[in-house]
C-alpha cells in the first residue's frame, strides 16, 4: 500500500500560517509597523485604501534593506532578529518569528521598495500569492515602503469573514494608535483613501502622545504615574477617580513597549479603581510595564499579542498597587464617578418639579401629568403635543425610600423594589424617543456654548454623526481642526454634564459601528442621553417626588427595564413572602 501521508507545499504552509498571522487588514498594518520599528525608523506613514482590502501602504526611514534581504525577507522563517535559542529566550525586537513578510505575501499582492542609507539607487520587489514576480534596481529613498495590495484576493473564506469598511478601518486606526502610544518619538501619519486622519509630532512624553491623539479633553483627565519594584517598572496613564468611559476603548497594556492583550492585567487596573467605577463604566489607562525579557513569553500566539509572565500574580498586585497608589497620590479616592450623585442633577430634578408644578398649578391634580408633561411654557407644550397620554393610577404605592436609593412600594399582589435612577431613566427615554419620533425635539440653547476638543479619531467619527445628532436636539458645530462647539442640548437633558455625555455618545457610537442600523444606534444614543441626567441613587425623594416617578414609569410603554436592559422592578407577591417566612 502507498502512503497516505504528504508533506505540505510551502504554498500551503504560507497560507495556513497566514490564516493565524493575518486575521484582517488590521493584523497586517500592526506586523508592517512593528517591521518599521524594528529598522529603527523615527517616521512611519501608513496609507489605507478601502480600510485595507485594496492598499496597505507602510513608508518608513528605518535601515532598509539590502537586494538579497529583500529577497529573503518572503521567505518563511526568515529573520534578521534571533539567531539561536538564547535569543528567543530574551526577545527585544517587535518581531522575531520571521512569519509576517511571507504570511502577508502569500494571501495578497505585494511591492517592496527598499534602499539602505546612503545608498545612490534601491531594490524594487514583486510578488503576487508569495511568489516573487520580479526584483529590479530601482530608485528610492532610503528606508523601506511595502505596500499590500487585494489582501485575500486568493483565499475568498477569509474576505467573507471581513466586516464593514467602518469596523476594519477602526481596526486599524485604534492598531495604529496603539503603536503610536508606545512610540512618543516616533511620527506617525494615517491616511484613508487620501484623507489624513492624523500626523503626530514626534514628542518625548506619552501625555503629549495622549493629547495629540486622543484629545485634549482625555488628556486634562489623565494622571501620570511611575513606579515599580523588584526590578519591574509600571509607568503610563491613568485616568482620574470619577473619569470612565462607556467602553474600554481607552485601555491599552504594553510589555517591554508590546501592545500586549492580557487578561490577569486588565484585572488589576479594574481591581485598583474598585467600587469607585459604577456598573458599566470602564477604567482609562495606558500601561507600560518594563521587565527583563527573560521573564515574559511572547511566543505565545503566531500574533504576539498574547504574554505569559513567569510570574503573573505577583505583576498582577504590582499593576494593582501601582495604580492604586497613583489614583491616591493624585486624586481623592472614593469620590464616585461620574454618575455619582451630582448637585447639578439633583438640582435639576428639584427644579423640574418646581417648574411643572408652576406651569400647571393646581389646575392639573395628578401628579404624573405634571412632571411628564413638563415644559417651559404651556403654550410650548400645547404646540407640540397634540395629544396627551392620560395618566394611570401607578399600580405602585411608595411606601419609603431605603439608603435614598431604593423605593420600596406596596402592590397590588405583594411589594416591590424600584431602582430610582433605571425608573427615571426609562422614563427620559421613552420621552426623548417620542420627541425624536415626532421631530420635534423641544432643546435648550446654552448660554455659554461649551467647547470641545477631540483626537483625530473621535473628531471624525463626531463630523460624521453630527447631522444625526442635530435630529436628536444635540446641536453641535464642527470648527474644524477636530474643535467642536456644543450650542444646544435637548430640554429633557438640561442640567446634565453635556461634555461627558457627548463622549459618551461617541463610546456608543463607537460600540455600534456602522453595521447596525440607524435605529439601533439613535436608540443607543438617546439611553445614553436619558442615563446623565437621570436621578442618580443616593439622592433624596420625597413622597411627592416617589408618585410622580411611579406614576411616569407606569406610563411607558417598558416600564419593567431601563434603556440598558436592567430591571427598574423587582417584585414580591405575598404568598412569596408567606413562604420567605415559613408560613406556606
Ligand atoms: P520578523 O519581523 O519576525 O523578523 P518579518 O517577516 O516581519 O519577520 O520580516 C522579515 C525580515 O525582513 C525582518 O527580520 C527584517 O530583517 C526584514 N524587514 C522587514 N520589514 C523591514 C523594514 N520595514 N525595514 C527593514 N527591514 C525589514
Ligand atoms: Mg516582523
Amino acid at each position: 500500500m502507498s502512503s497516505i501521508i504528504k508533506i505540505l507545499s510551502d504554498s500551503v504552509i504560507n497560507k495556513i500560517a497566514a490564516g493565524e498571522v493575518v486575521e484582517r487588514p488590521a493584523s497586517v498594518v500592526k506586523e508592517l509597523i512593528e517591521n518599521s520599528l524594528d529598522a529603527g525608523a523615527s517616521d512611519i506613514a501608513i496609507d489605507i485604501e478601502q480600510a485595507g482590502r485594496r492598499r496597505i501602504r507602510v513608508t518608513d526611514d528605518g535601515c532598509g534593506m539590502t537586494e538579497e534581504d529583500a529577497r529573503t525577507s518572503f521567505l518563511r522563517h526568515a529573520t534578521s532578529k534571533l539567531t539561536d535559542d538564547a535569543d528567543l529566550e530574551a526577545v527585544r525586537t517587535m518581531g522575531f518569528r520571521g512569519e509576517a513578510l511571507s504570511s502577508i505575501a502569500s494571501v495578497s499582492q505585494v511591492r517592496l521598495l527598499t534602499a539602505l542609507k546612503g545608498a545612490p539607487s534601491g531594490t524594487l520587489v514583486e510578488l503576487e500569492g508569495g511568489a516573487i514576480k520580479s526584483v529590479t534596481d530601482a530608485a528610492a529613498a532610503s528606508g523601506t515602503t511595502i505596500e499590500i495590495s487585494h489582501l485575500f484576493y486568493n483565499t475568498p473564506a477569509r474576505l467573507k469573514f471581513l466586516k464593514s469598511a467602518a469596523t476594519e478601518f477602526s481596526q486599524i486606526a485604534t492598531a495604529v494608535s496603539r503603536q503610536a502610544m508606545a512610540n512618543p518619538s516616533v511620527r506617525f501619519k494615517l491616511t484613508h483613501n487620501q484623507k489624513p486622519l492624523f500626523n503626530l509630532p514626534p514628542t518625548t512624553t506619552v501625555e503629549e502622545r495622549a493629547a495629540n491623539l486622543y484629545g485634549n479633553e482625555i488628556a486634562e483627565n489623565l494622571l501620570e504615574l511611575d513606579g515599580g519594584r523588584d526590578g519591574i517598572r509600571v509607568h503610563g496613564l491613568i485616568g482620574r477617580p470619577g473619569y470612565t468611559r462607556a467602553d474600554r476603548t481607552y485601555q491599552d497594556f504594553y510589555v517591554n513597549r508590546r501592545a500586549v492583550k492580557n487578561t490577569s492585567l486588565s484585572h488589576a487596573l479594574y481591581a485598583a479603581y474598585g467600587d469607585m467605577l459604577m456598573r458599566d463604566r470602564h477604567p482609562v489607562g495606558f500601561l507600560f510595564i518594563e521587565l527583563d525579557p527573560a521573564l515574559v513569553d511572547v511566543n505565545v500566539h503566531p500574533a504576539k499579542t498574547e504574554v505569559r509572565f513567569r510570574n503573573q500574580a505577583q505583576l498582577h498586585d504590582l499593576v494593582r498597587d501601582e495604580v492604586r497608589e497613583g489614583l491616591r497620590a493624585h486624586g481623592q479616592p472614593g469620590q464616585g464617578g461620574p454618575y455619582a450623585v451630582g448637585t447639578s442633577a439633583q438640582a435639576f430634578y428639584a427644579d423640574r418639579v418646581k417648574e411643572a408644578l408652576t406651569d400647571f398649578g393646581d389646575r392639573i391634580s395628578e401628579p404624573a401629568l405634571q412632571i411628564s408633561h413638563m415644559h417651559h411654557s404651556q403654550e410650548e407644550y400645547f404646540d407640540t403635543h397634540s395629544e396627551i397620554r392620560l395618566p394611570q393610577a401607578s399600580p405602585l404605592f411608595p411606601l419609603a425610600q431605603i439608603h435614598d436609593s431604593f423605593i420600596i412600594a406596596q402592590s397590588r399582589e405583594g411589594m416591590a423594589i424600584v431602582d430610582q435612577h433605571a425608573a427615571h431613566e426609562r422614563v427620559l427615554f421613552e420621552k426623548l424617543q417620542d420627541q425624536a419620533k415626532s421631530g420635534t425635539m423641544p432643546v435648550q440653547n446654552l448660554l455659554l456654548p461649551l467647547q470641545v476638543e477631540l483626537g483625530p479619531a473621535q473628531g471624525n467619527l463626531l463630523s460624521e454623526y453630527l447631522p444625526e445628532l442635530v435630529k436628536i436636539g444635540f446641536i453641535v458645530e464642527d470648527f474644524g481642526n477636530h474643535d467642536f462647539v456644543i450650542k444646544a442640548v435637548p430640554a429633557l437633558v438640561v442640567g446634565a454634564d453635556y461634555k461627558k455625555m457627548l463622549l459618551d455618545i461617541l463610546d456608543e457610537v463607537n460600540i455600534h459601528g456602522t453595521s447596525r442600523r440607524m435605529d439601533g444606534l439613535r436608540d443607543g444614543i438617546l439611553s445614553v442621553m436619558a442615563c446623565h441626567p437621570a436621578i442618580k441613587i443616593h439622592r433624596h425623594l420625597d413622597r411627592k417626588e416617589m408618585e410622580m416617578l411611579l406614576a411616569e414609569l407606569f406610563q411607558c410603554r417598558m416600564p419593567h427595564t431601563c434603556p440598558h436592559g436592567r430591571p427598574t422592578i423587582i417584585r414580591f407577591s405575598m404568598d412569596e413572602l408567606k413562604k420567605m417566612f415559613k408560613r406556606m
